[in-house]
């Protein structure tokens, strides 16, 4: 390939407040249209804004996170358009002086690490939704004003990024440090976090820039990934033609699969941006931000890298078990009762995450506790359950709310090591399969894996494997002695 991706983007992350940015409002998701409006956020004349503090705080902390310069002054900003959804005919924002400025986040894509450097972060307002549909059979557009006022962080990455895959990566990384951190649950089902994404192309080697469109709006991993490889390839395809890029906004049509022009691109005059006469600057002390700075917990790629360094645990498990803070938090309270701290991530990681994604349970809702899932793996680890076994404890536990001791002992399933048994168990299935054992004793040793799955059949799985083929190898031996 000759040409790359230049990709930055500009993410629009609700902050987790209960109430709205300026005013009392409620912020629930899912409430009757424009029950959760009043007087500040319809932008009634007279009516004053007040600014929330928990918001305030959570895009401090989103700062922090990454690193950046927090602002211990920064400004309000009208940013004036027209919209049906949007009552006040402008938007509070913050432009010249923002909440934070710098820092990055690490990307880490097929083994390769990347910093993506972050331009700025600020918060500001969100406006209504327009709903367009079919009532007593005509066409209506209703508006529903609920969304006007929720806080948003609005966070511009540096065009570092150089492919789409990239580009999601980074999406998720920063969708889940800000859930890390409490700023944003990331729900992009629910809107609460979307993205407009910017691409340019370059021949690879170039270090200048080429003409940028912008994509609005995408509002999941899948079409951010797939609107910038579509995007990538029109404009590869302009510069081959030797047709110039035209600087513009454009929407993604997911079902289509094309990104199409909105309108051309519009530039900060065009809004007619003017400071807010309502709002005093937001003055923070060093004192807060430090304090937002300590009360910081563990990071995604700090936590990441203490789980294969410390635990020694195998890079993919490190990344499947720190995707969220909560799954973190309840493997380590596993990994610090077991012995064999990599069987609990393969556990975790395989059987607890199948059954709970199967019944769609959040880690935070498990029907099994960590202290329990440990107490299946120490069962494992001396030898009282099987591997397949152990599995089907943890489903009794999750159906019955048993204890793991308690399911053992109703179902009888511990491991059987007995030599009396086992050998009853092997000696079974040799009487049942003479023409296999014929075949065996004459040199076809493959056989060894067909008696073993007999065993395990005749004893539900409860023979122990090792000795169950000790036992097996020994009478086969004999019956070899009596033959030859
Ligand atoms: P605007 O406010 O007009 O959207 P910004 O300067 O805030 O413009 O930039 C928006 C985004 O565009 C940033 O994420 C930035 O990294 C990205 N960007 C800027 N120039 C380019 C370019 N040539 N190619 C790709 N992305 C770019
Ligand atoms: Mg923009
Ligand atoms: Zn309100």
């Amino acid at each position: 390939m000759e040409y790359e991706a230049v990709i930055g983007l500009e993410v629009h992350a609700q902050l987790k407040t209960r109430t709205k940015i300026f005013c009392a409002c409620p912020t629930d998701f899912g409430a009757p249209p424009n029950t959760q409006v009043c007087p500040v956020c319809l932008g009634h004349p007279g009516a004053l804004p007040v600014v929330n503090r928990h918001a305030v705080e959570l895009g401090v902390r989103a700062g922090c996170a990454v690193g950046a310069a927090v602002h211990r002054r920064s400004h309000w900003a009208r940013k004036n358009y027209f919209y049906p959804d949007l009552p006040k005919g402008y938007q509070i924002t913050q432009l010249k002086h923002p909440l934070s400025e710098g820092g990055q986040i690490v990307v880490e894509h097929t083994g390769h690490r990347r910093r993506v450097g972050i331009t700025r972060m600020h918060l500001e307002e969100d406006a209504g939704k327009s709903k367009h549909l079919e009532q007593e059979g005509e066409m209506r557009s209703l508006l529903d004003l609920n969304r006007c006022g929720v806080p948003l962080l609005e966070i511009v990455s540096e065009p570092d990024m150089r492919s789409p895959e990239e580009a999601r990566a980074y999406l998720v990384e920063l969708k889940q440090i800000l859930e890390y951190c409490g700023v944003c649950d990331g729900d992009m089902e629910k809107g609460n976090l979307r993205c407009d994404a910017n691409l340019s192309v370059r021949r690879k080697g170039s270090t200048e820039f080429g003409v940028r469109t912008e994509i609005k709006n995408l509002n999941s991993f899948r079409n951010l990934k797939q609107a910038l490889a579509v995007e990538f390839k029109r404009h590869v395809d302009f510069v081959e033609r030797g047709e110039p890029i035209i600087q513009a906004t454009m929407l993604w049509d997911e079902n289509a699969g094309k990104t199409r022009l909105m309108r051309s691109k519009e530039d900060a005059h065009d809004y007619r941006y003017f400071p807010e006469p309502d709002l005093p600057p937001l003055v923070l002390s060093e004192v807060w931000i430090a304090g937002v700075l300590r009360g910081l917990p563990e990071l995604p790629d700090a936590r990441r890298a203490r789980y294969r360094k410390g635990f020694g645990i195998r890079p993919y498990d490190a990344v499947v078990l720190t995707a969220t803070r909560e799954l973190g938090d309840y493997f380590e309270i596993v990994a610090s009762r077991v012995p064999d701290v990599q069987a609990a991530a393969n556990f975790i990681g395989s059987a607890l995450l199948g059954v709970l994604n199967e019944r769609q349970i959040e880690i935070t809702q498990s029907p099994i506790a960590p202290e329990a899932l440990a107490d299946i793996l120490i069962l494992r680890a001396q030898g009282t359950l099987s591997s397949t076994l152990a599995k089907r404890v943890l489903e009794e536990i999750i159906q019955t709310g048993k204890s793991a001791d308690a399911i053992i002992r109703e179902q009888g399933w511990e491991q059987v090591d007995d030599d009396g048994q086992l050998r009853q168990w092997a000696e079974g299935v040799i009487e049942a399969h003479p023409t296999h054992v014929e075949a065996y004793l004459g040199g076809k040793e493959s056989l060894m894996g067909f008696f073993m799955g007999q065993i395990m059949q005749r004893s539900k799985g409860r023979a122990h494997p090792t000795k169950a083929q000790e036992v097996l190898l020994t009478i086969l031996k004999q019956r070899k002695g009596e033959v030859t």
